[in-house]
């Protein structure tokens, strides 16, 4: 078998409401189109908005795929949001001479030093493209024109008729978003530099359920405290208290409950639990809140 003909193998990192799933079925689509064969698949749990997702492609030139069973040795890995390398694995398995796609602020330069590895790395800041062509941060279509540049698993033409048909009237925005997405992706052929000590994660840490309360399904009280969700935000508020009033609105709107009043009568989110949802942002009437991206 060449090279040309082994089926490509890719794991997506997102989270819930990125629309991980949706680029990896425009991708599978795409690739159809060129007439090759493709699958695309989400692994999911008791997922929510926010919560860490898992996707899958196989892409072949010339083999029918059957395996439907979750890539764990992938060619490719692609990140939508860079908040996850803190608590998921994402390189785990990724192959050598394989491609790690991420979406960051960081230059590659300074990303290459938490990624490094016997793969090639690209970089985009997705979020920032697709908050100016799309007015949102979701990336999953911008995150696709980073790939292409990076792997060339298909044509970047190809995707236009399957992101005309997903989104209509919205398409242009998304393809505008994929070219820029395409043109601004740096590489790093090889970044196979020492690496620093891998950091534990917070799965790692944390105790599971099973551990917390041994041979029972129900969990006590309280327990959910132990679990960090405010990781899974991609965006924080912040308070500007010359603006703020002390009316309250924000604690009360908060679906989180996160919000709390500091000794000043001032209000402030615990971000161990804030999911960056920006309800409270919206509610407030003073607009003394603002939502920032998280580092
Ligand atoms: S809603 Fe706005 S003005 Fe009212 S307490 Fe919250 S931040 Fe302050
Ligand atoms: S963004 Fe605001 S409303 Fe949403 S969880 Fe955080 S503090 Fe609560």
């Amino acid at each position: 078998m060449t090279e040309k003909d082994k089926t490509i193998e890719i794991r997506w990192h997102g989270r819930g409401g990125q629309g991980a799933v949706t680029s990896a079925e425009l991708l599978a689509l795409a690739a159809i189109e060129e007439g090759k064969f493709a699958q695309a698949f989400p692994s999911f749990g008791p997922e929510r908005r926010g919560a860490p997702v898992l996707v899958f492609n196989r892409i072949s030139n010339v083999n029918p795929i059957r395996a439907r069973v979750s890539v764990t040795i992938p060619d490719i890995v692609v990140i939508l949001d860079p908040g996850l390398l803190q608590i998921t694995d994402v390189t785990s398995g990724l192959k050598k001479d394989g491609t790690l796609v991420i979406n960051t602020p960081k230059a590659l330069v300074d990303i290459k030093s938490e990624l490094s590895g016997p793969w090639k790395l690209a970089a985009v800041n997705a979020t920032v493209i697709a908050r100016e062509m799309l007015g949102v941060p979701i990336v999953n279509t911008t995150m696709l024109g980073a790939l292409i540049k990076a792997t060339e698993i298909i044509e970047l033409e190809s995707l236009t008729e399957p992101l005309k048909e997903r989104f209509g009237a919205r398409a242009k925005g998304n393809i505008d978003a994929c070219r820029k997405a395409y043109e601004e992706t740096q590489i790093a052929e090889l970044c196979d530099i020492v690496q620093k000590p891998r950091e534990v994660l917070q799965a790692e840490v944390l105790p599971s359920w099973r551990e917390l309360l041994p041979g029972c399904v129900v969990t006590e009280a309280g327990s959910a405290k132990q679990y960090r969700t405010g990781d899974w935000k991609s965006e924080r508020p912040v308070w500007n208290h010359e603006k703020c009033i002390k009316c309250g609105i924000c604690y009360l709107f908060c679906p989180e409950g996160c919000i709390g009043q500091n000794e000043d009568g001032y209000f402030e989110a615990n971000l161990y639990y804030c999911k960056g949802c920006g309800i409270c942002a919206r509610e407030c009437w003073t607009e003394a809140i603002k939502m920032v991206e998280e580092e």
